[in-house]
């Protein structure tokens, strides 16, 4: 059968064992959804959790801390202990609370102890603004100046990182070191392992953003050694837009004093005590600082539920061949039209979407928007494309590339302005 028609998408997709979650999710109607990446789309699952907090709220009122099916007060360790197995963690190594940012202000505050010789914080200049903001204003909070004291790996190719690069900026002076799994707009995984053991081998403590990894591909936290991580979960966890965080901190470090405190990084047992002296959890749960935002979590409940049925490994297998055969369809039918596939194209290097440069991205993407399928532009230059293993098919990769291709034929894309819009 010709690798490039419809009818070889059509024969993967009757192949594919997951293809029956796709009723799980509700698609928008008439759309190539493909940016999974970004925001994950509602199941039915994550609906129907939520409505149950709901519901124990309008039941229970105050009562639903310790009522009902999933009573509050321990649904932040419930969810953390759920969420083990997709990054290989112990389940009271894992929390889930915060938000990205928040998380890494929390677990800087913690493990960022500048002290003699070691001061500095190692990133890379690849990673997302408002990690390098944190890292930024957590160096000013210890009295220090982050043009000084935030290094910042480079990258020769403006879309990769180098690992010997990185592990030759792990000099005397640095304290920490923070670093994204997958990259945002690459999709470069960065081995995790490695760099762990390459930090520990010259006493830095490291922690990994999992924003972009978390969800799409497995990981060993625990087994690594990684000190810390931190992410989101509205985007492969498709838990819903400003759901609720998670940390993961390994039990080596237990017992630790968080960063920034509250009442919620009591132990539990004796958090009613309305003591003035802490008594921090004996895990993770102790970064937790205030009242969990419990409608925001809600949804994760029924999203992780699918991830447990199905496991991240096939999950992941799923994921890469989804996204090496639209690797495959953008090489045979676009490399006429000016376009650089920017992701890693090894398997083991690349995260669950295709980044596309492109002179015209920011009115190809809109073009693409305008004929039903949703990318995700990253300034200034790039597309991303995240077919995902749970709600997309190969006949979305095989259409949505069809459409590129109709677009790029027929010069749609000149019917739009090359500017990004305030969202992109
Ligand atoms: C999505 C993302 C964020 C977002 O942070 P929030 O605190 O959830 O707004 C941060 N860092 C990276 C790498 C991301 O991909």
């Amino acid at each position: 059968m010709n690798k490039y028609s419809q009818a070889y998408a059509k024969d993967l997709d009757a192949q594919d064992e997951l293809a029956i979650y796709r009723k799980e999710f509700y698609l928008p109607e008439e759309t190539i959804y493909l940016d999974g990446n970004s925001l994950g789309l509602l199941s039915k699952r994550a609906e129907s959790s939520l409505l149950k907090i709901l519901d124990s709220w309008k039941r229970f009122g105050i009562d639903g801390w310790t009522k009902g099916k999933y009573p509050w007060f321990y649904l932040s360790e419930k969810l953390g202990n759920l969420t083990a197995p997709l990054v290989g963690a112990f389940p009271e190594e894992i929390i889930v609370t915060g938000s990205t940012t928040v998380n890494l202000h929390q677990l800087v505050a913690t493990f960022y102890k500048p002290k003699g010789k070691k001061t500095k914080i190692l990133a890379d200049e690849l990673n997302f603004p408002s990690d390098i903001y944190a890292l930024q204003s957590q160096i000013k909070q210890k009295g220090y100046d982050p043009d000084t004291h935030l290094i910042r790996v480079k990258s020769q190719d403006g879309k990769t990182l180098n690992e010997d690069e990185i592990i030759a900026g792990m000099t005397d002076d640095i304290a920490l070191i923070v670093l994204p799994s997958v990259l945002y707009r690459s999709g470069q995984i960065l081995d995790m392992k490695r760099l762990t053991k390459a930090a520990h081998d010259r006493n830095i403590r490291i922690g990994f953003d999992l924003c972009h990894s978390i969800g799409a591909i497995s990981h060993a936290l625990h087994e690594w050694n990684v000190d810390f991580a931190f992410w989101c979960n509205y985007k492969y966890l498709n838990a819903g837009p400003g759901s609720v965080g998670g940390l993961f901190v390994h039990e080596h470090h237990f017992g630790n004093v968080p960063g920034l405190a509250g009442w919620f990084s009591s132990n539990k047992n004796v958090q009613f005590d309305m003591e003035h002296v802490l008594t921090p959890a004996h895990h993770a749960g102790a970064y937790q600082i205030g009242t969990p935002h419990l409608l925001s979590m809600a949804p994760l409940i029924g999203s992780l539920e699918m991830f447990a049925e199905v496991g991240i490994q096939k999950l992941r297998e799923k994921s890469i061949k989804l996204t090496n055969y639209m690797i495959e369809l953008v090489k045979n039918e676009l490399n006429e039209y000016g376009f650089i596939l920017a992701n890693p194209l090894e398997e083991i290097k690349r995260g669950g979407h295709v980044y596309l440069e492109h002179q015209e991205a920011a009115s190809i993407c809109k073009a693409l928007k305008a004929n039903g399928v949703i990318p995700d532009f990253r300034a200034p230059n790039g597309i991303r494309l995240a077919p995902i293993a749970f709600y997309n098919s190969y006949q979305d990769v095989y259409h949505a590339i069809s459409i590129l291709k109709e677009i790029m034929v027929e010069k749609k894309y000149k019917n739009f302005k090359n500017t990004r819009e305030v969202i992109a």
